[in-house]
């Protein structure tokens, strides 16, 4: 894309130089002072990586300002991915994965996201479902390389949605109120003008910038864990094939370390209840503990 940028995004308003660059940097290790995020201790058997990506700015020719429908044949340049940051889930932030239409060619940068994807049991996101996925998998399509193999997702603003309580559900806001951290400050729109000029400056800010939201959803998604309520089983990926699963296993970490906490009861069964001591998860057996002859006179309305 750095190849083909159009030239009427270099003429417009750039960072002018790279003090910006050192302000950010020196902001990151500012972060050590935040504060301090106790990380679970997850079970590797599962795959989970944490995932966003930026994508670039429709360029279009408009009759105004204000208000306007765009129809389709307005747009000279569609939208399309520029860059993506990912992070295993067992890595630290100087392990986060970044690549670019700037450092490579599009295609390129595709089929390495499309390896991670088909390594991922879970990927991890933040509106990735309408977004970040959705947005991959039309330049899977356009690149015709199939669909990655499959994986579950989280999208944790789904999950902060439905636990509720926030002002905003912007990734920023429900980050910093919880003491995670901040998504980078940047100039906005001509931060993106900047990269897709191919300015080195506007280039560094991007990568520090996608490169944090990843951080931002590990803290996350460790915090939210025992929230989350349809989560990927952890204790089906424990055991390899044919391998006897021997003890209770916390459904979201992966844990034995579960203890006996009371019944839980529907309509017409009973369950033996647990909690992880490790991250905290409610859990249930799937055996019913109703005796046999308590179950024939547990009756159920007709409906
Ligand atoms: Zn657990």
């Amino acid at each position: 894309m750095n190849k083909k940028r159009n030239d009427s995004y270099i003429e417009i308003i750039k960072p002018e130089n790279d003090s910006l660059v050192f302000k950010h940097l020196k902001k990151l290790l500012d972060h050590k002072k935040r504060k301090k995020i106790k990380y679970r201790k997850l079970s590797s058997s599962l795959k989970i990586l944490y995932l966003d990506i930026e994508t670039s700015p429709i360029l279009s020719l408009t009759w105004g300002t204000y208000n306007q429908y765009i129809s389709p044949a307005q747009i000279i340049h569609p939208s399309s991915i520029m860059c993506f940051s990912a992070l295993w889930d067992h890595e630290t932030k100087k392990d986060i994965m970044f690549d670019s239409i700037h450092e490579s060619k599009f295609s390129d940068m595709m089929k390495r996201l499309h390896s991670l994807l088909s390594e991922a049991d879970l990927v991890v996101h933040y509106n990735g479902k309408k977004f970040d996925i959705a947005r991959i998998n039309r330049e899977f399509i356009k690149l015709n390389l199939g669909p990655p193999d499959r994986y579950a997702q989280i999208d944790l603003l789904q999950i902060v949605k439905a636990v509720g309580g926030f002002d905003s559900n912007k990734l920023e806001y429900v980050s910093q109120t919880l003491g995670i951290g901040s998504k980078i400050e940047n100039a906005g729109f001509p931060l993106w003008i900047g990269c897709m000029s191919g300015d080195e400056t506007s280039w560094k800010i991007m990568k520090l910038y996608n490169e944090e939201d990843s951080w931002l959803l590990k803290g996350l998604y460790h915090m939210y864990l025992p929230w989350i309520r349809v989560h990927p089983n952890v204790a089906i990926y424990e055991a390899a094939e044919g391998e006897t699963i021997s003890l209770p296993t916390c459904t979201n970490c992966g844990s034995t370390d579960v203890i006996k906490k009371g019944v839980a009861k529907t309509k017409t069964q009973m369950y033996q209840r647990y909690k992880c001591k490790c991250c905290g998860t409610h859990l249930r057996g799937r055996k019913t503990i109703l005796p046999k002859e308590s179950r024939k006179n547990i009756l159920t309305q007709e409906v």
